[in-house]
């Protein structure tokens, strides 16, 4: 773990990694960000976007909360998509959970938790929504995992119910919405399949939002 100090000398040293092939890396990229991909991911220190996709600066508009979660009445998580979609104009969105998640293992445990009770409230709601599947799993390890994988389509569908993406999709048919899961134990990224089409399609007799 760097010192607080060391991190500023590493600062210098990523910088000279970043010129020493490209003088003008900084100018151009102070110009502008058209990045292709919004990344909705977890804060967990361990699961660090860019790294595990090998993106570059510049090229993935990131928002990272516990357990990446995207809930309607919060204006955070929602000005992103907003933004992201309508002035960025992203080609996909990630929803990225791992295993072993603090947030999911937390929302497992019925007590009470504080000023995170209604943050942990979601999980607890994807809990209730897949209890059947859930509880049929005796394995509790096996379960937690399931868990952050049912999160995960949870949450795409709670993308997938903003007005802003809806709308879009339908003028250009993008941008379209991805679950993934990493996996901490191997560094794997998990693309879960989510059925974007599918789920529009099922989504719309309730929370179409096509209609101005
Ligand atoms: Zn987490």
């Amino acid at each position: 773990m760097p010192s607080y100090q060391q991190i500023f000398e590493n600062n210098k040293a990523w910088i000279a990694s970043k010129t020493i092939n490209d003088r003008n890396f900084f100018e151009k990229l102070a110009q502008n960000q058209q990045p292709d991909y919004l990344y909705i991911g977890c804060s967990d220190s361990r699961v660090t976007a860019e790294d595990l996709m090998g993106a570059a600066p510049g090229e993935v508009f990131v928002h990272r909360n516990v357990a990446n979660l995207v809930n309607s009445i919060d204006l955070n998580v929602m000005s992103v998509i907003n933004y992201a979609v309508k002035h960025l104009r992203v080609k996909h969105i990630i929803v990225c959970g791992h295993y072993n998640c603090g947030g999911v293992k937390a929302a497992m445990q019925p007590v009470d938790m504080g000023i995170l009770n209604p943050w942990l409230r979601n999980i607890r709601d994807v809990y209730r929504l897949h209890k059947d599947e859930l509880n049929r799993i005796e394995d509790e390890g096996k379960r937690y995992d399931r868990l952050v994988e049912l999160n995960v389509q949870e949450q795409c569908i709670n993308v997938i119910k903003t007005a802003v993406v809806q709308q879009r999709y339908l003028e250009e048919g993008l941008p379209t919405v991805h679950g993934w899961v990493f996996d901490l134990h191997s560094g794997r990224l998990v693309d879960l399949n989510i059925n974007f089409e599918k789920i529009l399609k099922d989504i719309r007799e309730i929370y179409d939002l096509t209609k101005k």
